[in-house]
């Protein structure tokens, strides 16, 4: 998906200390803009903190009714300086990018595009779509893969079965099952699953911090209060997460990592380490999609989209928006 915000500020994201105690983020509400287009609930980045390991966005949305809300319509849009991972709870979502990479994913199966130096790519729900549900994240690219080649990998991992809990890793390692497509620093996505009026212990990698996006259920992790829709955060030197579950079954995204290593720059759709590596890119997308001014080169060029029938906004192209003139840190954004 896309960050279709239409003034996005420029943070500026480095690891930020944490403690072993519960931090709650709360998400913010962000439309997808369009008259019928969905909202998403966004937990990172935000004020408190603007990464997790080197997972540097996390939108969570649904369950979305398509024949009200309208679906999925991102036409073509430039990532640099990241990985876009799609993780669905419910419906199914098509995937084209200039890679080459095409893709139908539904619950269970993983998207993993790696932008490197620069990619476009659309995403659109697919027709038999009638719940939309499901999360988008973004990793951040560690200097030494920022200028890879781009690429696209799809996986559907396996269900394991830990203490009464369904854990799915779609990234990285956890449980001793290490995801096959390509992560560029110690990391882990998950879908944790535990039924209801269950207890469970997941031994995790006390070098990493660790995020539970709580999708439903009443949960209680490591003691504290994990409410639906937030993402609940610790800190390094935590070796082991105690989901104790309510009365309704409960199902979670768990994401961690090493602290990341850099300080990256986010703006719009594009991550680099440095303000005039965001210029450039955004001036090189204006140029070779939206203006016409030169070849097609860094961000390739596109073929499959296909717009929903009826919900489209017209463009072939996501225009970028304009830079902003003023710099923002995550602790200093106003209050959303
Ligand atoms: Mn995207």
């Amino acid at each position: 998906m896309s960050n279709l915000d239409q003034a996005p500020a420029e943070i500026d994201c480095e690891a930020e200390p944490g403690t072993r105690n519960l931090t709650v983020l709360e998400p913010r509400e962000v439309p997808l803009g369009g008259p019928r287009a969905m909202t998403v609930r966004r937990t990172l980045p935000q004020r408190q903190r603007s990464l997790i390991g080197a997972w540097c966005f996390l939108d969570h949305y649904g369950p979305n009714d398509v024949s009200v809300r309208g679906g999925m319509d991102v036409p073509p849009h430039p990532h640099i300086g990241l990985q876009t991972v799609s993780w669905l709870f419910a419906g199914g979502i098509e995937h084209h990018d200039s890679s080459g990479g095409e893709a139908i994913i539904y619950p269970g199966d993983v998207n993993l595009m790696t932008a490197g130096h620069g990619i476009q790519h659309s995403e659109v729900s697919t027709l038999d779509t009638t719940i939309l549900h499901g999360v988008q994240l973004w990793t951040a690219l560690p200097s030494s893969a920022r200028s890879t080649a781009p690429m696209f990998e799809k996986a559907k991992p396996p269900a394991l079965e830990h203490d009464g809990a369904v854990v799915r890793v779609f990234l990285g390692s956890l449980l001793g099952y290490t995801s096959p497509i390509t992560a560029f620093t110690p990391i882990v996505g998950a879908q944790v699953d535990i039924p209801a009026n269950t207890t469970v212990r997941i031994p995790v990698d006390a070098s990493f911090e660790h995020g539970v996006l709580v999708d439903t259920g009443a949960v209680t992790l490591n003691g504290e209060a994990a409410p639906v829709d937030n993402l609940s955060y610790l800190g390094v030197g935590v070796d082991s997460l105690e989901f104790v579950v309510g009365d309704e079954p409960a199902r979670m995204i768990l994401i961690g990592g090493e602290p990341f290593q850099e300080k990256i720059i986010m703006w719009w759709n594009l991550v680099a380490n440095t303000h005039e590596a965001i210029v450039e890119a955004r001036e090189a997308w204006q140029e070779e999609a939206i203006l016409g001014g030169r070849k097609p080169d860094r961000f390739g060029t596109m073929s499959g989209y296909k717009p929903l029938p009826g919900n489209h906004s017209g463009l072939s192209a996501l225009p970028a928006p304009e830079m902003p003139t003023v710099r923002l840190k995550p602790r200093e954004q106003p209050p959303a």
